[in-house]
């Protein structure tokens, strides 16, 4: 049976590694949050789990509007469109506007499931490099549309790189955007950007009819291991996203699980506060010893290794810690709970002895 060329070509999403069965190892690979659910989630889950044999509410209605007035600034349910992870709803995103042939502008390195929606839904992927320091180059994101291309995907903080797109340079880019290019503003991490000159992406929506915002329960909300993302969108973009979805995208745990955390908001960003704390440590650390770091506004931090990286990765899973390696450019490490960042730390000290380390 045939398969479609695009699919053939498409790289694979590669998941940080896991933890072996047994083996004493901190996973610092896949920016999750290394908190449990908080018990109110728990319950909701459990509660949750004796309605199964139903479908979910399709809709998710309880949801949209829990998100709508998360986001407030005039954001209602109709404005809301939930999946299976943001993942899902950027697909559904570009489903939406992509048409085959169809080109999607994007920064390069950043988020590694970009390259595989953008040809998932027909389009072509134009990656525009990030500069020195890690920061999207949205002047020449912006000189990279042409009359093909449909959507731009601004990620920001950018993965895993860690700074943000700032205020004025995007409303400097989207004074360039024409208005028939959708610009999706992928805020994953909004919860952790401490950086007081970051884009504001509700007000960005709020001024811009082709802006769609996409956010994440993974993160900060902790619940990756549900998969539950939302985008916020125009009325009648988000009627198109909502048609090219995946119906009963949100599982019904999650919608619940999604709300419970929603409604446990203050006890939630306290923890963020805590993992931003832990960065801030982190970063001091590492830049005592002597690193240039990009500005890590996410959960985590980049290190350039170029070809050296996945050496350099080798030694820090023999000394407890997983880290995310991507060969011949360089390695991100989530910040973890503070035993796990002290461990890296160290291992970043060694790093700096240089490499073979015995
Ligand atoms: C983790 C991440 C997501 C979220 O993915 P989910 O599918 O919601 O788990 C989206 N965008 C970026 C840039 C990410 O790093």
């Amino acid at each position: 049976m045939p398969v479609r060329p695009a699919i053939d070509a498409l790289p694979a999403y590669v998941p940080g590694a896991r933890v072996p069965a047994g083996a004493a190892a901190f996973k610092l690979t896949s920016n999750e949050n290394p908190y449990p659910p908080l018990p109110s989630v728990l319950m909701a889950i459990s509660d949750a789990a004796a309605d199964v044999n139903r479908y979910p509410d399709m809709f998710a209605l309880d949801l949209l509007d829990a998100v709508a007035e998360h986001v407030g600034g005039g954001v209602t349910a109709e404005n809301v469109v939930v999946g299976n992870g943001s993942v899902a709803v950027l697909q559904h995103v570009l489903a939406a506007v992509v048409s085959e042939g169809d080109e999607v502008v994007m920064p390069w390195r950043s988020f590694e499931a970009y390259p595989i929606v953008v040809p998932v839904v027909g389009g072509v992927s134009v990656q525009v490099p990030v500069t020195a320091t890690g920061r999207l180059d949205l002047p020449a994101m912006a000189a990279a549309i042409t009359p093909r291309t449909r959507a731009v995907l601004v990620c920001s903080p950018n993965n895993p790189t860690g700074p943000v797109v700032r205020q004025a340079e995007f409303d400097a880019f989207m004074a360039q955007v024409p208005s028939d290019v959708l610009v999706v503003l992928d805020e994953a991490y909004v919860e952790f950007v401490r950086d007081p000159e970051v884009a504001d992406g509700p007000a960005a929506y709020a001024a811009h009819a082709n802006v769609v915002l996409v956010r994440t329960f993974s993160k900060a909300y902790g619940l990756a291991g549900l998969r539950v993302g939302y985008a916020v969108a125009r009325p009648r973009l988000a009627r198109a996203i909502r048609s090219a979805s995946t119906p009963f995208g949100v599982n019904h745990l999650a919608q619940h699980a999604a709300v419970a955390s929603l409604n446990a908001q203050d006890e939630l960003l306290e923890r963020v506060e805590a993992v931003v704390s832990e960065r801030t440590r982190m970063v001091e650390a590492l830049r005592d010893q002597g690193w240039e770091l990009p500005d890590a506004q996410g959960n985590f931090v980049w290190f350039e290794f170029g070809e050296r990286t996945v050496e350099y990765a080798a030694e820090a899973t023999s000394a407890g810690v997983l880290v995310r390696p991507f060969a011949g450019e360089g390695i991100r490490v989530s910040v973890g709970e503070p035993v796990a960042n002290d461990l890296l730390v160290a291992v970043a000290a060694r790093w700096r002895e240089g490499l073979p380390l015995g």
